[in-house]
């Protein structure tokens, strides 16, 4: 650091440093965004640095970083307009929905159902919001994302599409300050968590911010990850001119373009796919959250992965309602015919996140309880006893032992081939035999769909 900064900001500076220093650090960007004297900058990695500028002693950057607590309570009850809701693995729900865009450009668009790139076109076109902040790609590195701030529905159309890397859509906070009007908000937990902070401390925040979408997350990927896949086609990362996370029909599959024609990066299903990488390349950080559901949202999506002998299965986004703000903004998309709606029960729609949110519980749980033992800190975690749910042995054995190997790159090189590849294919294979084994569920859905 540089020597000429003074005690004070050492000091202050110092705390979130910390963070980044004990792999704490979400890379949100929300301490980036918001320093009013620009006193930090992100380095290539997303971490926020020290650029060398004043710092007035505010604490801002610390009481909004979301790196420090995974426990939610306090904002949960006043976010959501309604009594504290008891911790539970969805967090407070008022409905849940199945979704989609009526316009077919969009609904191609989106990872699932293109439901959040179409609630945001229609709250523009509506004068709801003047700009929306998302995450679009980068045009020199296009494997990593960015933020962006949207100013037309075709600008909001560009950034439609899951990206599985970090991404600090915070950063981009001063920037949003300077837009006339109101904007909307889309975020990863971790963003919506140091938004939410932050509209707690300031009301200009929570005058500004119309709505906040979010997104369910498992994970983010490290950018090596991405980079290995091309490298393990034979393709220079040097000449990709587009990379995406989910292109084709649905549920896509992670493909890029040199010139010419898009190409496969993975052979098998993109959820198992997604799943082993897991293991092998989600931040550190990732693995101590906790928030799945995006519990702070006004509206949470997540990928509707309904059964395969449902007709019309693909292309829907399961939509949880948490707040009044968020039936309204999906009511009013409603009526004006932009989005098909769907009831259903939390059980269809959201028996696979449910599941996914448990085991990130899970996982979150073996390494507070790692690091406690060796002394190292972790975020404040509710302490529910409910929350804590028993893991098999052998699994937190494999666990922990991943996690200790894939510190070494030659380890991680070897698991990522071993897992990422053999095992998903071989899980493919298996899931071919069984294909065909849920009639109840069919059964099901024909009874709450008739045509
Ligand atoms: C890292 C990550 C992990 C996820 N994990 C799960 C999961 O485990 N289970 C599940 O059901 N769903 C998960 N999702 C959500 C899912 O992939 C879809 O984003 C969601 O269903 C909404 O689909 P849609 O078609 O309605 O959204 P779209 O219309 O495609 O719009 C998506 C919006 O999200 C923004 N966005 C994309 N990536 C990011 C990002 N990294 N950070 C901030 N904003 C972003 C885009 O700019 C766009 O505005 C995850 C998404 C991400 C980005």
């Amino acid at each position: 650091m540089n020597p000429a900064l003074s005690p004070i900001l050492l000091r202050m500076i110092g705390k979130i440093l910390d963070l980044v220093k004990d792999r704490l650090c979400t890379r949100c960007g929300t301490c980036v965004g918001i320093c009013p004297k620009g006193a930090l900058s992100l380095d290539e990695a997303c971490y926020p640095t020290s650029n060398g500028k004043g710092c007035q002693e505010c604490h801002l950057c610390w009481e909004v970083c979301p790196g420090k607590s995974e426990n939610y309570a306090d904002l949960e009850a006043r976010g959501q307009e309604g009594d504290p809701s008891p911790w539970n693995v969805n967090g407070h729900v008022r409905t849940v929905y199945l979704g989609r865009a009526m316009d077919p450009a969009v609904l191609r668009s989106g990872s699932s159902g293109g439901l959040v790139t179409q609630l945001l076109i229609h709250a523009l076109e509506r004068g709801e919001i003047q700009g929306a902040l998302l995450a679009g790609y980068s045009a020199q590195r296009p494997w990593e994302a960015e933020p962006v701030l949207a100013r037309t529905p075709e600008e909001v159309l560009s950034c439609a599409g899951s990206k599985y890397c970090v991404v600090s859509t915070n950063a981009a906070l001063r920037d949003a300050k300077k837009i006339e009007g109101r904007i909307g908000y889309v975020g990863l937990p971790c963003h919506v968590r140091g938004l939410r902070l932050l509209m707690q401390k300031d009301s200009v925040w929570r005058d500004k911010i119309a709505m906040v979408l979010g997104l369910y997350c498992h994970h983010a990927w490290e950018s090596e990850a991405a980079l290995w896949l091309m490298m393990r086609r034979g393709i220079d990362p040097k000449k990709v001119r587009q990379f995406r996370y989910r292109e084709g029909n649905w549920p896509g599959r992670v493909q890029t373009r040199t010139n010419g024609t898009w190409i496969n990066l993975h052979s098998e299903r993109i959820d198992d796919f997604i799943s082993y990488i897991l293991l092998t390349h989600a931040p550190n950080r990732c693995l101590l959250c906790t928030d799945a559901p995006n519990r702070l949202a006004d509206l949470s999506f997540a990928d509707a992965w309904l059964p395969k002998e449902i007709p019309e299965q693909d292309n829907w986004t399961a939509v949880v309602v948490r707040t009044r703000k968020g039936e309204v903004l999906l009511e009013q998309a409603h009526r004006r015919g932009v989005i098909r709606l769907e009831t259903t029960d939390m059980a269809t729609a959201l028996c696979r996140q449910e599941r996914m949110a448990r085991e990130k519980h899970a996982m979150a749980r073996v390494l507070i309880k790692k690091r406690t033992r060796r002394a190292q800190p972790f975020p404040d975690m509710p302490r529910e006893p409910s929350a804590d749910p028993w893991i098999p042995l052998f699994r937190r054995i494999c666990f922990e032992t991943i996690y200790f190997l894939r510190q070494f790159r030659v380890c991680r090189a070897l698991m990522f081939d071993l897992l990422v590849f053999r095992l998903v294919r071989f899980r493919g294979s298996l899931r071919r035999v069984l294909r065909g084994l849920s009639p109840q569920v069919q059964k099901g859905w024909r009874a709450t769909h008739p045509k």
